[in-house]
């Protein structure tokens, strides 16, 4: 077989993958009605008829509502507030702590550390990289309030058991749907399992209106108090809405426009052909991987389905002694388009290393009202640690790229594996 390209050899790829653009004539055509109407947004921060939003935004909650069949859909500006709304609604504040997987987009921990509280994380499955509910159990403690379960790379995380725990231990479960626009889990949509579940709009998701997000739920309740939160909760009732409890009541602008309503109505609609395409790219491409030594293809568990937000690949060091560091240097060269692993674990971040967050006395980590000691050590979650060595992911696997794009693939990894002599061996741990 042909030298790899990282050695000079003839590369397999060489022309860049094209646009990932999911909007075309009904997105223009929509926007043009708003644009027309002349109403870019109809929210007012009071206790009035428009306490809701306009038009487009009522029809995309209702809309997403029905397709992921629940009771209540609210839109918001970015999935990163609608995490935000979803822990502040959950009542969770200084003191409390919620159980979260550092294996995700910061925006996840981000959201529990807004709302004053103390994120705990729990190690993942090495085999989804979604939270594993051992570990999740393992750091209950008498003040954990929540889990945040993230569905990463669309695969659906394990529900159940995080269901029995939450049971057990009278815990809200939310559910970070942003890379899992309609996964199954046992036949039910993610992000539908919990008491919240957000959903992603923004310009990099399955489907997109540029910034966007949409908390679902079926508890009413809950629904009300994330409506308050996304649309000035203190101002609306102050101004004469009743509420149940005051806690956590203080509302931001977290409102989402007509405009990107209108979009992510359209949106909406192609959702299902969009991910059949990805789902047959993937599909594809895991037949023609799946036979070469050392290369694990995704996990697919019995009763769910996989969405492939990004198509992960983990290596077997026994068979292909190569970092994943390298391994995506030679991947690249060939003109593919591949990363290592997907973020370092959270927990690694300088503001968890320094434990600075809100002013300079550490805030809610080093909070008075903190009685815990959550650890940020490196070596608390091995297995999300270790994948940053052995992990490469891609978001090619998506249209408009076709069968022959994946045939690619399978080419790279096959010259990979044929010039594995080429590379230095990897230095033993010490
Ligand atoms: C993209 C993403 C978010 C944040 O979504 P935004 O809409 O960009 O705020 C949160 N969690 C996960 C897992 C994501 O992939």
């Amino acid at each position: 077989m042909a030298k790899l390209a990282l050695f000079n050899g003839p590369r397999i790829r060489s022309t860049p993958y094209p646009m990932h653009r999911t909007t075309g004539k009904e997105e223009k055509e929509a926007v043009l009605r708003v644009i027309e109407r002349g109403v870019l947004s109809a929210f007012e921060g009071t206790n009035n008829e428009y306490f809701l939003g306009g038009p487009e935004i009522k029809a995309l909650e209702q809309e997403w509502a029905y397709r992921f069949r629940v009771n209540y859909a609210v839109a918001v500006n970015s999935a990163t507030s609608g995490l935000f709304a979803a822990v502040g609604a959950s009542g969770v504040g200084p003191g409390d702590e919620v159980i979260v997987t550092p294996f995700t987009m910061s925006g996840t921990v981000a959201a529990i550390l807004g709302c004053n509280a103390v994120p705990v994380f729990a190690d993942v499955d090495p085999d989804t990289f979604n939270l594993d509910p051992e570990a999740v159990e393992r750091s209950i403690t008498p003040r954990t309030k929540a889990i945040l379960v993230v569905h990463i790379f669309g695969h659906p995380a394990e529900m159940e058991p995080m269901l029995a725990l939450a049971r057990r231990h009278d815990l809200i479960v939310i559910e970070d749907a942003a890379q899992a626009p309609g996964a199954l889990y046992h036949g039910e949509p993610a992000g539908t399992i919990g008491h919240m579940g957000v959903f992603s709009l923004n310009c990099n998701k399955h489907i997109q209106c540029g910034e966007g997000g949409i908390v679902v739920t079926n508890n009413e309740g809950l629904a009300q108090r994330l409506r308050l939160i996304r649309n000035h909760a203190e101002a609306v009732i102050a101004s004469g809405m009743n509420v149940e409890s005051l806690v956590n009541m203080l509302g931001f602008n977290l409102r989402m426009t007509e405009l990107e309503a209108a979009v992510a109505r359209c949106q909406l609609k192609k959702l299902q052909g969009l991910l059949s395409r990805r789902v047959e790219l993937a599909d594809y491409l895991t037949t023609q991987l799946q036979s070469i030594p050392g290369v694990r293809v995704p996990t697919v568990r019995p009763g769910c389905s996989h969405v492939y937000y990004r198509y992960a690949i983990s290596l077997d060091p026994e068979v292909i002694p190569l970092s994943a560091a390298d391994m995506v240097r030679a991947l690249n060269a060939e003109g593919l388009d591949f990363y290592v692993s997907y973020v370092k674990p959270l927990y690694l971040q300088p503001i968890f290393q320094h434990e600075i967050v809100f002013g300079s006395r550490g805030c809610p980590i080093k909070c008075p009202w903190y009685e815990g000691k959550a650890s940020y050590a490196r070596g608390i979650c091995p297995n999300a640690e270790r994948l940053e060595e052995m992990l490469v992911t891609t978001e090619i696997v998506r249209p408009p790229q076709t069968f022959a794009d994946m045939d690619q693939i399978q080419e790279a990894f096959l010259k990979l594996v044929d010039n594995i002599h080429e590379f230095s061996p990897v230095k033993p741990e010490p």
